[in-house]
């Protein structure tokens, strides 16, 4: 698979370049900005640390961004760091107690902590308070150790995937949804300026419909536009050049890649249109169980494509139309 298209995040943050500095600058999630907004300027009035922040929706949709946003527009110290690197207890305790006041610690994946350093976490949210073990055995006691006032900032895929004892402690959960076309037109012309790279306005909207609603998503497709571009010497990126590019990329009409298509044809071809359960495609398509549910499916399921069911996994009329196959009989839906 082309490791340009995925909307995960890649080990050498290529997108650090095009991150948006201030909620201003952030485009689109209108609703979750003007909350966010409103709770920000409460809490610098009231001179307190914001009220933990929890961010889930699908990968690349901005919830790092929002989170830096978040404390620059607070005007405090970021730290960040993910759910399964933090392998033992001391190792958020010696993250939270470096913390300044007001500071905003950032987790992202926060539902793969580990869950004997999820408990440290809670009393740090609810009281500001770590509970350490000192010594072994009989001679064992406790100390309360107070923190800083801070702001956690969780970011998940899902908020489903959180135990409910942490889920109850975020006061500020912030859902992100993916992207319309115009939005994304509005992120492609924004990166093609800091790229600078020309762009007319068919070329943005034809990458902008094809960016599987993923701000991330655009700007990878907007970089190989522009490689494509640059070694066919053209100056500026029409729709013709956008669409030649990627095509070659495997993005198609729609925006699926080849993952997805992969995906859709494995439901259609061998589960005759399903339901078939996730474990099954996931095998299928040797990819983790995870990456389905999390990355290819939603989208899918936006598009009104395939169906999540009790039963497993369906295609919808719309599915097969898109494969340009005709259900079998009785599967029409
Ligand atoms: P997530 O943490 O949800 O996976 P990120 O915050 O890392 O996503 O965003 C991925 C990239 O997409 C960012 O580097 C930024 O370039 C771009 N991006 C995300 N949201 C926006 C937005 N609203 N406006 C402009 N660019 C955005």
């Amino acid at each position: 698979d082309n490791p340009h298209l995925t909307p995960q995040r890649q080990p050498e943050d290529i997108d650090a370049a095009l991150r948006p500095k201030t909620l201003d600058e952030f485009i689109g999630q209108e609703a979750a900005r003007g909350n966010l907004r409103v709770f920000i300027e409460a809490a610098k009035g009231r001179s307190e640390a914001l009220d933990h922040v929890l961010f889930f929706g699908p990968p690349g949709l901005g919830k790092t961004t929002l989170a830096q946003i978040i404390a620059r527009e607070l005007g405090v110290g970021f730290r960040a760091t993910s759910g399964p690197v933090i392998a033992k207890s001391g190792d958020l305790a010696a993250l939270l107690t470096n913390l300044e006041e007001g500071d905003v610690l950032f987790i992202d994946e926060i539902h793969r902590l580990n869950p004997v350093v999820e408990e440290v976490l809670y009393p740090a949210m609810e009281d500001r308070a770590l509970d350490l073990i000192i010594g072994e055995g009989p001679s064992a006691r406790s100390v309360r150790i107070d923190l800083p006032a801070f702001t956690l900032i969780g970011a998940t895929t899902r908020q489903g995937l959180l135990t409910t004892p942490l889920r109850d402690r975020f006061g500020i959960p912030v859902r992100l949804n993916f992207y319309t076309t115009e939005e994304l037109e509005l992120v492609v012309h924004r990166a093609a300026r800091l790229l600078d790279l020309d762009i007319a306005p068919d070329g943005a909207t034809e990458v902008a419909r094809r960016a599987r609603g993923t701000p991330r998503i655009a700007g990878r497709l907007l970089r190989r536009v522009r490689d494509f571009a640059n070694v066919a010497g053209t100056r500026l990126v029409d729709r013709t050049i956008a669409d030649e590019s990627l095509v070659r990329l495997e993005v198609d009409s729609i925006g699926l890649d080849a993952m997805d298509r992969r995906y859709l044809h494995m439901i259609a071809d061998v589960y005759k249109g399903g339901p078939v359960g996730v474990e099954t495609l996931a095998a299928g398509l040797s990819e983790p169980r995870d990456t389905v549910e999390e990355v290819i499916e939603p989208y899918l399921i936006q598009l009104g494509l395939i169906a999540r069911t009790a039963r497993g996994r369906t295609l919808n009329d719309r599915g097969w139309k898109h494969l340009g196959l005709t259900p079998p009989a009785g599967k029409e839906v």
